[in-house]
């Protein structure tokens, strides 16, 4: 049992107000305003950045601190985000029980509204049982995490001084998030030669041949069990009678592993410049190729070992929960998180069928959640695991 005792009815009032409070990605304002009078009155202090002027959105992320009643023992910190994939306005919840789902024309938004209220539950039972030891706290909240995790990249993270992090963002509870793969988004251009193509088609380069020459050489798809690449939209050409003469393709490649990658990324260039320098005749500069790289996110790798890991699946055991180790996929705020200097996993809150109408909760595992972070809160501050 969590020392912490969850307020339930409480706990599913605020997730149902905060799913009702429409914020897709850039327009996140009515979940800031509400979240900070919330956090406000139960005594945290709270700063908005203005990471959403520079991305074109109408709110900043909130930055959040709460006192503990055990301060030496180092801050933990908690993030989720405020916004929400499509279609996300006019959420109606619909509670059957223990299930709470959408009405099946929007999602429901417990991506990642469910992660907002775990951590504001957090202040809330601190509050009502001020006895129970707890760190200081640090509330991570993001904006536009839906469209490129734009809000955590745009997070000074220097005030912050937390020396562990949880990203609320994710499905089952009983996982933690260790690795997440680093990420770069590559565009290459190739510049061929225009000519008429039934006049004078030996004056032309045909972009578009050379480029197929590099990707029919060129490793894509699943490069190995920790490296993926993919070629995913081309475009260029202007008419059939015009020799092709600029192709453009957006491309990524992602790895556990940062040498993989970039082993990966030298490979998908060479085929590139390989296939162009084998075209080029008489001292011609054409065809060559433009490349732009782009690093998305930095990989993440923990162990079992890494105090970030180790208090998070010590106190879900006394809950009788398993917290295997897992690997994602994707980036999340964790990368960044991680990026900018506080370790960071990534936990569970129960959401499911995410992105889509059919996306639904369960009471249960939202209350569950609630007690793992209280447990984590209480487990840390008594010194219970080991640093
Ligand atoms: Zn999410």
């Amino acid at each position: 049992m969590s020392e912490f005792k969850v307020m339930k009815e409480q706990l599913v009032e605020d997730f149902l107000t905060l799913v009702q409070i429409d914020s897709p990605s850039k327009d996140e304002r009515g979940v800031a305003d509400w979240l900070t009078a919330r956090f406000k009155e139960l005594g945290c202090e709270v700063v908005e950045d203005n990471a959403g002027e520079k991305i074109g959105g109408n709110t900043g992320n909130l930055k959040v601190k709460y006192k503990g009643n055990v301060p030496d023992v180092g801050a933990l910190l908690f993030s989720s985000h405020m916004d929400t994939v499509e279609p996300a306005r006019g959420v109606k919840p619909i509670v059957e029980g223990d299930l709470i789902r959408s009405g099946g024309d929007t999602i429901l938004g417990a991506d990642d509204k469910a992660g907002l209220t775990v951590i504001l539950h957090l202040v809330r039972m601190a509050n009502a049982q001020p006895d129970i030891p707890r760190p200081d706290l640090e509330f991570s909240i993001h904006i536009s995490e839906e469209i490129g995790l734009l809000g955590s990249k745009g997070l000074d993270a220097s005030d912050f001084k937390a020396i562990a992090g949880f990203v609320l963002d994710d499905h089952d509870i009983d996982g933690i998030t260790t690795r997440s793969p680093s990420a770069a988004r590559l565009t290459y251009i190739v510049h061929g030669k225009a000519a008429h193509a039934g006049v004078e088609p030996e004056k032309g380069i045909n972009a578009l041949k050379v480029a197929s020459e590099a990707i029919a050489k060129m490793k894509l798809g699943r490069i190995d069990s920790e490296t993926t690449a993919n070629i995913g939209a081309i475009e260029g050409g202007t008419m059939s009678n015009v020799v092709l003469e600029k192709l453009t393709m957006k491309a990524e490649a992602r790895s556990h592993d940062p040498a993989k990658l970039a082993a990966q990324i030298e490979h998908m260039d060479s085929c590139f410049e390989d296939a162009c320098k084998a075209w080029r005749k008489d001292g011609s500069d054409l065809p060559r190729v433009e490349i732009q790289r782009h690093d998305d996110y930095m990989a993440v790798q923990l162990s079992a070992d890494d105090y970030v890991v180790k208090l998070p699946s010590y106190a879900g055991k006394k809950l009788g929960l398993k917290m295997e180790l897992k690997d994602s996929g994707g980036g999340t705020d964790g990368n960044i998180l991680h990026q900018k200097g506080i370790p960071t996993t990534v936990l569970g809150v129960g959401m499911r069928d995410i992105h889509s109408t059919k996306e639904h909760i369960y009471i249960k595992d939202l209350v569950q959640s609630t007690e793992l972070m209280g447990t984590i809160l209480t487990s840390h501050a008594k010194g219970e695991v080991e640093a």
